[in-house]
């Protein structure tokens, strides 16, 4: 079966190229011991996130979507000392298990966890004149991806790395008939892109132990 397969090839490259972590695993317990959710991204995905947040050499991250911060985490240990991450979570209960996880993996002090709806965060963090950043992970609610978009283009300058995950859904992105507000959410998002002279991007598909998804990446030219 193909799903055991990928599965059993993601925990291969995990166990080959990913050094165990107490600490990380730790996180995920936390995070399941509260009861939140198993969306965070795959030990390969964080590894991946936190490759490309070098590689950039970023050290402003925006993140949309904390859940328990695994990713974030991810992320922020790639930063340089004076690196800073703002985090958005709606919900108060994941913002408390995300803020324990910062506590414990030792990178709180990098992390700035704003609580509350992201579209309402973002138009205050607006007001307040925020910096632009180099590097946004759009990983919240997929119906406003095309909101957090525009939101990380207004935030972004020439060579913002923007990534945006769960864009492939099952292949169900392709379906244009589909009800599924996600799928309407990314479809758009794809639309979005696909009209902005912005950004320049792309599209990978991705199997493993997350199912069979896939993350859009782009550059933001000017
Ligand atoms: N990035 C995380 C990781 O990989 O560890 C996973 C994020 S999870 C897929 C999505 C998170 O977005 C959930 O914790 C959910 O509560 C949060 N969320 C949903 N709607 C939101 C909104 N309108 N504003 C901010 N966060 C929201």
């Amino acid at each position: 079966n193909q799903t055991t397969t990928w599965d059993k090839v993601d925990q291969y490259i995990t166990e080959r190229l990913i050094p165990q972590d107490s600490v990380l695993e730790e996180v995920l317990f936390a995070n399941q011991q509260a009861g939140l959710p198993p969306f965070d991204v795959s030990p390969s995905q964080g590894k991946f996130l936190s490759l490309l947040v070098q590689m950039k050499g970023a050290r402003r991250i925006l993140e949309i979507g904390t859940l328990g911060g695994y990713s974030t985490i991810w992320m922020a240990r790639a930063l340089p000392s004076d690196g800073h991450i703002v985090t958005l979570e709606l919900d108060p209960s994941h913002a408390q298990v995300a803020g324990a996880n910062f506590s414990l993996a030792q990178v709180d002090d990098l992390i700035e966890l704003r609580i509350g709806d992201a579209l309402g965060q973002l138009s205050q963090m607006e007001q307040e004149g925020v910096e632009p950043f180099d590097f946004i992970f759009i990983d919240a609610d997929k119906p406003n991806n095309p909101n957090y978009l525009q939101w990380a283009l207004k935030f972004s300058r020439a060579g913002t790395v923007i990534i945006g995950d769960n864009v492939i859904r099952e292949g169900e992105v392709i379906n244009k008939n589909s009800k599924d507000p996600r799928v309407v959410g990314v479809r758009e998002f794809y639309d979005l892109l696909a009209e902005e002279p912005r950004i320049s991007a792309t599209a990978i598909q991705t199997v493993g132990s997350k199912g069979y998804d896939g993350f859009v990446l782009g550059i933001v030219n000017s």
